[in-house]
């Protein structure tokens, strides 16, 4: 191609010094007619770049000037170029278009935020939803729009492996489910999906749970109390029923502890926790619980020990702190055969503050350890029967460290023992 377009050059720069040649020798002005036809090819080639630089800055989608040689070729080039440029950009905003168009149809609201933070594209369920305005909210950061605190830090942090869920900005009746995905370079995809009936079903369950729990606390206490009288009254009783009221008062107390442990999760989901944060000094806390802890294991004898460092509080709910660290103990003694051993410790280091109970009892096998936060979850349900448990110690705990920003960690072996480690964050802290 190349080639030829040299030749085509060479070949016209050719002819034309012939002809200048032909008619200076038979003119006799033989350097005029030279001068003369160079000047005249120089102007065709300058008329050629004119019409040229014309047609691509006016008229840039007209088909090219009619033009022979090898501006021709130049012309036709550069026009077959942009034809197939032009059939590229328009297949690639049909598919643009479809894809907006899919997205726009979406129930879901979908963001497309850049790497500012601020805002590209929304679809309509995003003006529905979460209350965007087209065109003036274009070029807003996101969290001007959606300024709820939660949703800031949850903005903010780059690990968005969880759902955030809070209310709309539009209405708080409605609840939304936040998710972020990182995609190009830097930007990021805010989808948000309407979970009010979801929200309102597990409302329900709750106000279920709590109000089935608190109206059966009564009736309960009546039952229990009637119970003791009975064993206490001085009427002497036939063998069958005194096991039997014994029976009755073992079960009866165990519902009381389930119920208990249920109005106790209750109350972790629904109230507040930060109108009740309070310094808690942890030391003084554990040093009471190693004491129950002895009297729960009574003639068992666990040798349960307790190192903690010395006034290394932490900001929190007391008595649910209380509960959480005491059904870690408990159930360490509980899983612990007689004469076992039981370390409680309390320190902190760069990371925060971290309490571990660990013990040398029966161990748990690798399998269930996942699971064992769960409500109810029980790796031997007879077992667990035996020793009073009611499924829901680990839930509170897990709930209790959630309320406090902290982390439950098990490791444990089986016939080894277990280790169960709270790591609280350094904002938690107070010396
Ligand atoms: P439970 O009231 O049954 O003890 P939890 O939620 O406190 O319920 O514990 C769940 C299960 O985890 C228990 O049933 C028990 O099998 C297991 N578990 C908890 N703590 C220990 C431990 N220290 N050693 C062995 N198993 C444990």
């Amino acid at each position: 191609m190349r080639t030829n377009w040299l030749g085509g050059v060479l070949k016209r720069l050719f002819w034309t010094l012939l002809l200048c040649l032909i008619i200076g020798l038979l003119s006799g002005y033989l350097a005029w007619t030279l001068v003369v036809g160079l000047s005249l090819y120089l102007v065709w080639n300058l008329r050629q770049m004119l019409r040229f630089h014309n047609w691509i800055t006016l008229r840039p989608d007209e088909p090219p000037p009619e033009t022979k040689g090898v501006w021709g070729d130049i012309f036709d080039s550069i026009y077959r170029l942009q034809r197939r440029d032009n059939r590229m950009r328009t297949r690639l905003q049909m598919v643009i278009d479809r894809i907006q168009a899919s997205t726009a149809a979406l129930s879901d609201a979908v963001v497309m935020i850049d790497k500012d933070g601020r805002l590209e594209w929304w679809n309509h369920a995003a003006e529905r939803l979460i209350g965007l305005r087209a065109p003036d909210d274009s070029g807003q950061h996101v969290t001007n729009l959606i300024r709820d605190p939660r949703f800031v830090s949850f903005f903010e942090q780059d690990n968005y492996s969880e759902p955030l869920d809070i209310p709309s900005p539009v209405d708080e009746n409605t609840w939304l489910q936040y998710g972020i995905t990182h995609y190009g370079h830097g930007d990021r995809l805010l989808v948000a999906r309407d979970t009010t009936r979801l929200h309102n079903l597990e409302q329900m369950r709750k106000d279920f749970v709590a109000n089935v729990s608190h109206e059966l606390r009564t009736p309960l206490t009546v039952v229990v109390g009637y119970l003791e009288t009975l064993q206490d009254s001085d009427e002497p009783l036939s063998p069958r029923w005194k096991r039997a009221l014994q029976q009755m008062q073992q079960q009866a107390k165990r519902m009381q502890s389930l119920l208990n442990d249920l109005l106790m999760l209750a109350r972790l989901e629904t109230t507040d926790e930060v109108s009740e944060v309070q310094r808690v000094d942890v030391p003084r806390l554990l040093l009471g619980i190693r004491q129950d802890a002895i009297a729960l294991s009574a003639e068992r004898n666990h040798r349960i020990s307790l190192e903690a460092d010395e006034g290394l509080c932490l900001l929190g709910i007391d008595p649910e702190l209380r509960s959480a660290f005491s059904n870690l103990v408990f159930n360490a003694v509980k899983y612990t055969p007689e004469r076992g051993d039981i370390q409680i410790r309390w320190w902190r280091d760069e990371r925060g503050a971290h309490l571990s109970v660990s013990d040398n009892g029966t161990g748990i096998a690798p399998q269930h350890i996942n699971r064992l936060t769960e409500r109810f979850y029980r790796v031997d349900s007879s077992r667990s029967t035996n020793t009073g448990g009611t499924g829901l110690g680990l839930a509170i705990v897990k709930h209790v460290l959630l309320r406090h920003q902290g982390k439950l960690d098990i490791s444990s072996s089986l016939g080894k023992g277990s280790c169960f480690t709270c790591h609280f964050p350094t904002e938690r802290v107070a010396v």
